[in-house]
């Protein structure tokens, strides 16, 4: 594989753009985090630990998240999430395990408190078959109350991996299954290619989606945060 430029993400507070590694930086300075922190803090109800998580997918790791979960969170919660982001096709099993690889099992009735501290990881794997692996890693804690009112809250997230088509290397946005299925190709195509792309055994060219499980068993996406 060609070394590729690191990889940049977006902050979900103040939109700016940064690389995998400074965005643990720019978080913790963001004036918008802040802001959105002192208003929750703000507001009447318990505070609780909350959780920065480095989400990643174990083989591809230009695929990341920054999120952050409340302490009474269950890891259900976080398997839903990540499900919905980036995994879901065909209702598979996933567990959650210690450490890297196919640990012992943790119960996802644990809540986040009773399993994360600071530099703890954890691997979550999604599809006993055609697996998908996702490493999380406890990057640090605060005490306050949650900016949403969701167990998780997106604070960053990678940008789409830059594509190139095939035939033309102009930026690419679809990909064929058939080239990845019967040749063992990554076939991504530009919008023209793919209207002129001559396979169709696993029908039409599908788009593109930023999530590691796309051309996995049946995944075409859509790779939105469930909220
Ligand atoms: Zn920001
Ligand atoms: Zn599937
Ligand atoms: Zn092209
Ligand atoms: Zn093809």
């Amino acid at each position: 594989m060609p070394s590729r430029p690191q990889s940049k993400g977006q902050c979900a507070y103040c939109r700016q753009e940064t690389t995998k590694s400074g965005m643990t930086k720019h978080l913790s300075v963001c004036p918008q985090r802040r802001a959105a922190i002192e208003q929750a803090d703000g507001k009447k109800g318990a505070s609780e630990t909350l959780y920065h998580l480095r989400v990643q997918a174990a083989h591809q790791n230009e695929f990341w998240l920054d999120l952050e979960m409340c302490g009474s969170a269950k890891l259900a919660d976080l398997d839903h999430y990540l499900r919905a982001i980036w995994l879901e096709c065909c209702d598979h099993l996933s567990r959650f395990s210690m450490g890297k690889g196919w640990g012992e099992e943790i119960s996802q009735n644990r809540k986040a408190q009773a399993v994360f501290s600071p530099g703890v990881q954890l691997t979550h794997i999604y599809d006993f078959g055609t697996t998908s692996e996702t490493l999380i890693k406890v990057v640090e804690t605060r005490e306050g109350k949650p900016t949403t009112q969701h167990p998780i809250a997106l604070m960053a997230r990678n940008l789409m991996p830059e594509a190139k088509c095939i035939e033309c290397d102009q930026p690419a946005a679809w990909l064929c299954m058939e080239c990845l299925i019967e040749d063992q190709v990554w076939g991504t195509l530009c919008d023209q290619h793919a209207r002129k792309h001559p396979h169709d055994d696993y029908g039409e060219p599908i788009p593109l989606v930023n999530s590691p499980r796309l051309g996995m068993c049946g995944y075409d996406g859509p790779a939105k945060p469930p909220y």
